[in-house]
């Protein structure tokens, strides 16, 4: 699948989603409403009927068309402007409330006109269960009218509209399960992607780095057949190094690649031991990379304090990863190679931080420059060849040492690597 394909598909998945939700947003809301005036109708017709019953026993017949008010959707108000009989109302609200399929438990009082305040009738349980704990004469606000009116309150209205719309709930549970599944697989695709871009560009790595060796032990084992070389023995010892430096570095280089792939799952076993840094570093520095600098008109600054440091690490994978370290500090410059090595005690143990004058890195690679395969090929930054393997080996070092490595980097400026190892010494 193309990376455009990829893209749209993502795009429209990513506005379908969207419209979903907020379609199932307004639908929600829309049913909420729908609930609560089904429920405003049926409490107005029960309460209607209560009236025209508790009148039609006083022999009155007046209308009974608007003398329910609702003050809000959990208190209403029934304007009877006659006798009230409390047992007669409590009965009759019961009886109509459940014709009219509100299955909900309400407090009811009745205005007093000779005190001038509401007076507190009860609590109706819909199934019957227990009396209410705390009684609420707040819940009941007098109305402006001074007349005798009865006021119904209902303390659970929120959570009956809640489980009214519990098929609205679970069908956006549904829909919400659905979106993850969808983004689950959106996520796959990407990675899936990722992995098999990754696996290419490492086949297209490995092959270069295998090719060019090759090339040169061909090239140099068909100058040793030639049998007149035997007479130059000088020529025949140069080609014969060749070939076993070429061999070395294939070696290398698979050595390289076994054990990132064994260290994937077990993790590298390290044999810790304490040495001095300064006469290793100096050793590596002048055998291999001042000489390889300065070939290139640049140099390597070291600034070790103090001088007898001394570092508690595995001796191997400790060179390895300096040698990663100035390898890519010397490989991804571009002008004369600059590199600063500053080494200090911190934070019990030791940091070493290697600064090169090189290419840099974008901001958005700085994370993924530890990751397995990655390399910043986008954008042709750099052609210089590689596996992908070398700081994501340094990292997995670090940590196995209990320690770390952060990189600071300004795109055609230069980076800054920093590795932290502690002195987690066994005493
Ligand atoms: P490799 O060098 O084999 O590609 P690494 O894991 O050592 O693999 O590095 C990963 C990527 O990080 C490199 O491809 C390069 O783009 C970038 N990188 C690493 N070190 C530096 C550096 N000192 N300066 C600029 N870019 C770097």
């Amino acid at each position: 699948m193309s990376n455009k394909t990829i893209s749209t598909v993502f795009i429209l998945s990513l506005l379908c989603t969207i419209l979903m939700i907020i379609t199932q947003y307004f639908w929600i809301k829309k049913a909420y409403e729908l609930e609560k005036n089904i429920f405003h109708t049926h409490v107005t017709v029960a309460l209607k009927n209560v009236a025209f019953y508790i009148l039609k026993a006083n022999n009155n017949y007046s209308s009974v068309d608007s003398i329910v008010s609702k003050v809000d959707p959990s208190y209403y108000t029934v304007q009877i402007n006659d006798k009230i009989d409390s047992v007669v109302l409590v009965s009759l609200l019961k009886r109509e409330m459940l014709a009219q399929q509100i299955k909900i438990d309400f407090e009811y009082s009745v205005y007093d006109c000779g005190s001038d305040q509401m007076k507190y009738g009860g609590y109706v349980n819909y199934n019957q269960k227990e009396q209410a704990e705390e009684i609420h004469l707040t819940d009941f606000p007098k109305t402006k009218n001074q007349n005798n009116y009865f006021a119904i309150h209902f303390p659970n209205i929120n959570s009956y509209l809640t489980n009214e719309m519990t098929n609205w709930y679970f069908s956006s549970l549904v829909l919400l399960m659905f979106l993850l599944i969808l983004a689950y697989a959106v996520f796959i695709i990407f990675r899936q992607k990722r992995l098999s871009e990754v696996q290419k560009d490492f086949v297209n790595n490995m092959t270069h780095e295998f090719k060019t060796p090759l090339a040169t032990i061909k090239i140099s084992s068909e100058v040793l057949k030639n049998p007149n070389i035997i007479n130059n023995p000088e020529r025949l010892l140069n080609y014969a190094t060749i070939i076993n430096n070429e061999t070395q570095h294939l070696t290398n280089q698979v050595e390289r690649v076994l054990q990132m792939a064994k260290s994937g799952k077990d993790g590298i076993s390290l044999n810790r031991e304490e040495f001095e840094l300064s006469p290793l570093l100096e050793m590596m520095l002048d055998k291999t990379y001042r000489p390889l600098v300065r070939s290139r008109g640049g140099d390597i600054i070291v600034d070790i304090t103090p001088i007898d440091m001394k570092v508690y690490a595995d001796e191997l994978h400790f060179k390895n990863v300096i040698s990663n370290l100035l390898d890519n500090a010397i490989k991804y410059c571009t002008n004369n190679p600059m590199i600063h090595i500053h080494c200090k005690y911190e934070n019990n143990g030791i940091s070493i931080c290697i600064q090169d004058n090189g290419i840099g890195i974008p901001k958005e690679n700085l994370h993924q420059v530890f990751d397995k395969f990655f390399r910043i090929s986008t954008g042709n930054l750099h052609d210089v060849k590689g596996f992908g393997l070398g700081l994501n080996y340094v990292k997995l070092i670090c940590k196995q040492h209990g320690g770390n490595i952060k990189v600071e980097s300004e795109l055609g400026k230069g980076s800054e690597f920093c590795i932290f190892i502690p002195n987690l010494r066994k005493s």
